[in-house]
């Protein structure tokens, strides 16, 4: 879950770290070290609790020794977030540090044998049996690089390390076990670079190489050797990036999140761009790795996700119960890991998420995969683990997005799934040639309607974040494709206002949490005009006569609507499968500018983190 970043070359390793640790904040914040070493190998090491700028102060402008070094920016999983906690950690004889990301799950048996054997521990993490386990593993005779390939397959669970010791300067050793996030070797000229993301580097270099689950990497400033846990050479592609998809600004916006919120007209038509055929109109998306013969052999589509990926396979279930018409569930990749769950070959599995890095369903994945299922995955970052796990991918091709709540991200796995449906849909008959035109016509309409939406409520949302910031909960209700929109946009808010919201079916609210509704609790429904309206009409009615403020996302030109709400939210007629799409964008406003009014830290919210590595 943390950023790790690491230089070996002739520049000074402490500013380039500081760099490269500003730009992967967003994957772990709640502290962060460096430790460099000099040619004569005199090692360094500097850390701080809170946020990177407070190691920024720390180091002021005195700059750590040494031409190489690792660098972390942490999200705790054992112990406070305080400047012991953070890393690097080092051995008992402080003349090697390691970075960690992920969670040593065998740490409690492997501390009580260390501390036995006289290694002197100063943090309460998980992670500072690796330093002590590679000299414990030296101290037997083994060599560094021995020692380290020994601690890699000691360790349990899933764990990303990078290590420097005296006796090595210019030498950073790197292994990969599970899925504990991904390590890129970025090549420069005479110097080179470790990353757990692409874009940290992109400043430096496009030429990377992407470290799998049991590899290990030696790099220095002329190159880097992998070999595999046995000490086995190991030949990697290298890969080049295209660099322009790398950088992210915030392009004079105050915030990321409404940069990324404000793109995505922009990052929709990316997401189609390619995947639609104009004469006659047809979705082809050649990524899905089926032929027609095997598209129409599928049974049942089990899609995978966590978070807001998780709301986003619900619509994707719907899209493909209502299109392709095969039965499609969507699962929390967490549970379904651990289930026996029945599945086998002609079933397809769909595992959807942004970074591509999320621990619980990258396992989710190779679990899949014991049962021969098919797997696609919907992902962002290029190269990343769901993407070498998966036999083809659907790119949403969104940006490179900073916001730790997800936006443009999340419309993006909606249209790849959307798209992914159709493309089905297409290969099994089960829509004419006349009804995939006309869908395929109106979706080229959805940048435009995504452009609207952005732009239709700008002057009200300073009065309602002004009114809800001091409400005590929401409660998010819709129909049909609405419902998983309701979980998403409660959850938006949650996440960086902090304040309570639920999501759920507009019926499901009488059976329960309408008896949560009062003059503190207003109700968000989203009631475009679709065949739910009368129906919608119905639930908002039972709100207001219990005196619950009702603010609803309603199609431009329901005057009807527009009088019964409280607040009117609008987004631009649109055909009934664009319509969760363009309702997203008004809920992601409505919960930016409720945290932007409370002051709250937006782009970086407390307890998150980008991608989530750990299980
Ligand atoms: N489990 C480790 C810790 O709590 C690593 C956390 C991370 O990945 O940032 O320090």
């Amino acid at each position: 879950m943390c950023g790790i970043f690491g230089y070996t070359g002739n520049k000074s390793a402490s500013d380039l770290l500081l760099q490269g640790l500003g730009r992967l904040e967003y994957r772990g914040y709640d502290s962060a070290g460096l430790a460099t070493v000099s040619e004569n190998g005199g090692l360094e090491h500097l850390k701080s609790g809170g946020k990177l700028s407070n190691l920024i102060k720390l180091i002021g402008t005195e700059p750590l020794t040494g031409n190489c070094g690792i660098g972390h920016t942490r999200w705790a999983t054992h112990g406070e977030p305080n400047d012991l906690n953070a890393h690097p950690h080092g051995n008992s004889s402080a003349d090697l540090f390691t970075v960690h990301n992920g969670i040593v799950e065998n740490y409690f048996d492997l501390k009580e044998m260390l501390v036995k054997e006289g290694h002197n521990f100063l943090s309460e993490t998980d992670s500072e049996v690796i330093p002590h386990l590679i000299s414990h593993f030296i101290e037997k005779g083994f060599g560094l690089e021995k020692a380290i390939q020994q601690t890699a397959s000691a360790i349990k669970g899933s764990n990303t390390v990078a290590a420097i010791h005296s006796k090595n300067p210019g030498e950073i050793i790197a292994f990969r076990v599970g899925n504990a996030g991904g390590l890129t070797i970025g090549i420069g000229i005479d110097e080179m670079f470790i990353s757990s993301d692409l874009p940290a580097l992109a400043e430096h270099t496009n030429t990377v190489h992407f470290l799998a689950s049991g590899q290990v990497a030696l790099v220095n400033s002329n190159g880097v050797n992998f070999t595999d846990l046995d000490g086995n050479k190991v030949n990697l592609e290298t890969h080049t990036i295209e660099k322009n998809t790398l950088f992210a600004e915030k392009d004079g916006f105050d915030h990321f999140m409404l940069k990324e919120i404000m793109d995505q007209p922009e990052s929709s038509m990316s997401s189609l761009r390619g995947r639609l055929r104009f004469s006659p109109y047809s979705v082809l998306v050649p990524e899905v790795p089926l032929t027609s013969k095997q598209a129409q052999e599928i049974k049942r589509v089990v899609l995978l996700g966590m978070g807001s990926s998780l709301h986003a396979a619900q619509l994707g279930a719907l899209y493909l119960e209502k299109f392709a018409r095969i039965p499609a569930v969507a699962e929390d990749s967490s549970e379904f890991r651990y289930r026996n769950p029945v599945i086998d070959k002609s079933t397809l599995v769909i595992a959807v998420g942004q970074s591509g890095e999320t621990a619980d369903t990258l396992e989710a994945m190779n679990h899949a995969k014991k049962y021969n299922a098919k797997i696609i995955s919907v992902a962002n970052v290029e190269g990343s683990q769901a993407t070498r796990i998966a036999e083809g991918t659907v790119m949403m091709h969104s940006g490179y997005e900073v916001g730790v709540a997800s936006t443009k991200t999340f419309t993006g796995s909606l249209i790849c799934l959307l798209l992914i449906a159709l493309h089905l849909a297409n290969d099994r008959n089960s829509l004419s040639k006349e009804e995939l035109s006309e869908l395929t016509e109106q979706l080229t309409h959805l940048p435009r309607l995504m452009g609207e939406s952005t732009q239709l409520n700008a002057g009200t949302f300073s009065n309602l974040a002004k009114l809800y910031s001091k409400m005590r909960r929401f409660l998010f209700i819709g129909r049909g494709l609405m419902v998983p929109i309701a979980s998403e946009g409660s959850m938006k808010l949650k996440e960086i206002s902090y304040l309570q919201a639920e999501g759920m079916t507009a019926a499901a609210m009488k059976h329960g949490p309408i008896a949560l509704v009062d003059a503190e609790t207003p109700v968000i429904a989203l009631a475009t005009n679709n065949e739910y309206r009368m129906k919608n009409i119905g639930n908002m009615n039972e709100v207001l006569a219990r005196g619950g403020s009702l603010t609803a996302v309603i199609s431009l030109g329901d005057d009807q609507l527009e009088s019964l709400v409280t607040n009117a939210l609008f987004v631009p007629k649109a055909p009934e499968i664009l319509e969760p799409i363009i309702a997203t964008i008004p809920l992601q406003l409505l919960a930016y500018h409720i945290a932007d009014y409370l002051n709250l830290d937006v782009d970086q919210p407390r307890n998150l983190a980008k991608s989530v590595t750990v299980e």
